[in-house]
């Protein structure tokens, strides 16, 4: 009997992650993630029967991996595999893509109660029975508190999937780790970063610093729009750790997202340095607290990551007319955003006025890459790559690389093709 690997999603593309694994007509699904067209309406993976389905394993609680998942709990309830943060940060984010989007969400806040309902708690190295047919163990990823790498055993096969993956030390996490597992057939990998190289961490950790450092001291107000999960975090630990002696000022979904980090210690690398921030700067309360912060010299943290909404694009107004001011941007900024539209023309997206505080951009990214990438299945050795979750040309030339430099047999995945081993 052969393992089938059906890509549903994240194909020559970043996000919409979705793999189904079948065996005997079982299925085990490994992420159900959304992604936005340029109207910024959801788009979901695809999805197999429900009554198929032995079992669910989210790898992490960013959208693009999960955003499909509540969709299998309209009239069945599959067992559902994640680490306890990353159902807590999931529960945020689908309540969350609900309100924005639910005129074109295939499921409710019913289906996502149902899916809490199956919530099984993993642990990191700690193997799962999933049905009659399937072993699940989950590794830690390095990418955001609580991710995981996931490896299965199959109808005598073995396969990793890595999620999102990091493999740097950062302020928030530890690199990846794949010690103890065992030889894989089938690794199926992200490659976001397969064809650039990240500056070192420190270079851009003192450029962050010394950008706040310059624009404070002139009197300004710098805002560092930040996703909610991680990158929002990672920021406060960088400034707090210098201690600055300047105003920090955290709103949006960030806070709730840093109470979760602080309440799970043990998938966080250095909680003391997270929870002195979290004493030191001001989560902003309510609009009393946001209507003062932007007046004063200081920095805030805010989401949307993209300037989508929520509370940075409120502070974006307040402080972009003072070229005094400046907006840093840390996240991915997705095309056909208003971040985007800032960094490419220097446009603000609902009136097409130039934005003159000044604008910077900073890589803090929370994914390997294409060296740390390559690292990685140095490490793992498989006998096959299939690489998702990757735009097209950089898909194909890390594949090329893999190729190169490792002599593994390696493929891009295409959506809807199955993969037999
Ligand atoms: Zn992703
Ligand atoms: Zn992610």
């Amino acid at each position: 009997m052969s393992v089938e690997v059906e890509v549903l999603g994240g194909a020559r593309e970043v996000g919409r992650a979705s793999i189904a694994l079948r065996y005997k007509g079982r299925v085990l699904l490994l992420d159900a993630g959304v992604n936005f067209d340029e109207e910024d309406k959801p788009v979901f993976a695809r999805t197999v029967p429900p009554r198929d389905v032995d079992g669910i394993v989210l790898t992490h609680a960013h959208l693009d991996h999960i955003g499909t998942a509540p969709a299998y709990y309209i009239t069945y309830q599959p067992p559902i595999i994640a680490t306890k943060p990353t159902f807590e940060m999931a529960r945020l984010m689908w309540e969350d893509f609900l309100k924005l989007n639910g005129y074109y969400s295939m499921y409710e806040d019913a289906e996502v109660k149902r899916l809490m309902e199956a919530a099984v708690y993993a642990r990191y190295y700690s193997p799962i029975r999933v049905g009659d047919e399937f072993s699940v163990t989950l590794y830690p990823a390095g990418h955001i508190p609580g991710s995981a790498m996931v490896y299965v055993e199959v109808g005598g096969r073995r396969i990793l999937y890595t999620g999102d993956v990091n493999t740097i030390y950062t302020k928030l996490m530890e690199p990846a780790r794949v010690d103890g597992m065992p030889p894989v057939d089938l690794m199926i990998m992200e490659a976001t970063y397969g064809a650039s190289t990240h500056p070192p961490r420190k270079i851009v950790e003192e450029r962050l610093v010394a950008i706040v450092e310059e624009v404070v001291d002139r009197g300004g107000t710098v805002l560092i729009p930040a996703f909610s999960i991680s990158r929002g975090q990672e920021v406060m630990m960088i400034l707090a750790e210098r201690d600055l002696g300047i105003d920090v000022a955290v709103d949006g979904m960030v806070r709730q997202v840093t109470d979760i980090f602080l309440e799970n210690p043990s998938y966080i690398r250095n909680v003391e340095l997270l929870a002195k921030a979290r004493e030191e700067f001001l989560f902003v309360q309510g609009w009393q607290d946001r209507r003062k912060v932007w007046k004063r010299p200081g920095v805030i943290i805010a989401s949307a990551g993209m300037l989508k909404g929520g509370p940075s694009l409120y502070y974006l107004k307040k402080i972009m007319g003072n070229p005094k001011n400046a907006v840093v941007m840390v996240s991915f900024q997705a095309p056909g955003t208003p971040g985007r539209k800032i960094l490419e023309e220097g446009l603000f997206h609902e009136t097409g006025e130039p934005i003159r505080a000044r604008v910077e951009w900073l890589d803090l990214s929370s994914h390997a890459d294409r060296r740390g990438l390559l690292e990685l299945v140095a490490r793992i050795k498989p006998a096959k790559v299939l690489i998702v979750h990757s735009d097209g040309t950089v898909a194909d030339s890390f594949a090329q690389l893999v190729r190169d430099k490792l002599g593994v047999d390696v493929e891009v995945a295409e959506e809807g093709r199955k993969y037999t081993l």
